[in-house]
């Protein structure tokens, strides 16, 4: 990476690890030969397909769930969705979710309550950005077959109560508990096999664009979204990327060979800067509750955020404001209007976002010239 920039906007994506792209490079110089021919160049692939889903598998701790390689979160959350509701709509046709999920989410939840009828329960957030269980578990109905809860918010970093969701659903056999684990995925240690259902994105943990996977319990059942010649058991259709999936499990084994010590090294990121907002909350509204050291988000409260955002591009810091996938055509914040029920504070957003590719160094020049340039502009 340029050594000028500093990057901190990893939650939107990260730099790919070089280990992941000799592996990529390697695997399609290598053995390039379709996981579906029955030759030997062809079992070969094949072989090292299952030994890659094996090593995610294992370190997700979920070793006997089935594993769908998909291009990443997004198409992973269509075909959990939308593959699992369409194809139990016979049991129930009542979703519950929440109402600051990612657009992957609350887009197929919507095709299914505009083309198919389902009828859909919004659970709202607290003023520290998670669901209440009392609510969902007031939400559940006699047909209510899918409750799907994001695992850590992606603009706040608030992390749900995985467990005390799963008691709840639990006790009801026809509901099935998906979890957008996006951004929790290789940063913060939570028991995946609460989940009945839960995604990867490999772009997000210094893997590949356009790499990822669904994964779920053997017993679920899901109507293919992709459909042709049979692959991955007819799931999802189409030559499989082998390279690109050699590609996932390296990077996820170089995150979970080091999640503690990155938890560790980006906490001290956290707690710099959220004493320094803290210092000046004339300035800036906190928006995080700081449990998830990867995510912090705040306001500004006289400044334009898109300025300060651009103002620091311009001096190589890079930042976001809303969310990456629809800060272009969005002005808004959704999850903070939630979070604050304030149109100004959601229109003036900024997350700053940690990798373990992040240094001290880095957060200090991150904060003296946000100083300078919150203290030079005032748009109020
Ligand atoms: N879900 C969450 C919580 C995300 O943060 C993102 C990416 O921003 C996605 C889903 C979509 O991920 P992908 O880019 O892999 O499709």
């Amino acid at each position: 990476m340029d050594k000028n920039i500093i990057y901190l906007d990893n939650a939107s994506t990260t730099r790919p690890f070089d280990e992941v792209l000799e592996t990529y490079e390697k695997a399609n110089k290598e053995y390039f030969g379709n996981p579906s021919s029955i030759h030997f160049f062809g079992v070969e692939s094949s072989n090292l397909f299952s030994k890659a889903k094996a090593q995610i598998q294992k370190y997700l701790k979920v070793e006997d769930y089935d594993l769908i390689y998909t291009s990443g979160a997004t198409e992973s959350i269509n075909l959990a969705i939308m593959g699992y509701c369409l194809k139990n709509q016979n049991r129930g046709k009542h979703i519950i979710t929440s109402v600051y999920e990612h657009p992957a989410v609350l887009e197929s939840i919507k095709q299914l309550q505009d083309f198919y009828g389902f009828s859909i329960t919004y659970l709202s957030i607290d003023n520290s950005g998670h669901i209440s269980l009392d609510e969902l578990q007031k939400a559940i109905k006699n047909d209510t077959i899918l409750v799907s809860i994001m695992a850590v918010n992606n603009e706040i970093g608030s992390i749900n109560n995985i467990k005390g969701i799963k008691e709840i659903t639990s006790k009801y056999s026809k509901v099935c508990f998906f979890s957008d684990t996006t951004q929790a995925i290789g940063k913060i240690a939570l028991d995946y096999s609460c989940l009945d259902m839960f995604v990867v994105s490999g772009h997000k943990i210094h893997g590949l664009k356009g790499t990822g996977c669904l994964l779920k319990r053997k017993n679920i059942n899901l109507l293919p979204l992709n459909n042709g010649g049979g692959q991955q058991d007819g799931i999802r259709s189409g030559t499989i990327d082998v390279p690109g999936a050699l590609s996932l499990a390296k990077a996820i084994r170089l995150n979970y060979e080091s999640i503690s010590d990155n938890f560790k090294k980006v906490s001290n990121f956290r707690d710099k800067i959220s004493s320094f907002l803290k210092e000046n909350h004339d300035k800036y509204e906190i928006n995080s509750s700081f449990e998830n050291p990867y995510i912090i988000n705040f306001s500004t409260k006289h400044v334009k955020s898109s300025v300060v955002v651009e103002a620091l591009s311009n001096k190589g810091i890079y930042v976001s404001s809303i969310s990456a996938c629809h800060s272009k055509k969005e002005k808004i914040s959704y999850v903070v209007e939630e979070l604050k029920h304030d149109k100004k504070l959601a229109m003036n957003t900024v997350r700053v976002s940690f990798s373990s590719d992040n240094n001290e160094e880095e957060i200090s020049l991150f904060i003296k010239e946000l100083q300078t340039i919150v203290g030079e502009i005032r748009n109020d």
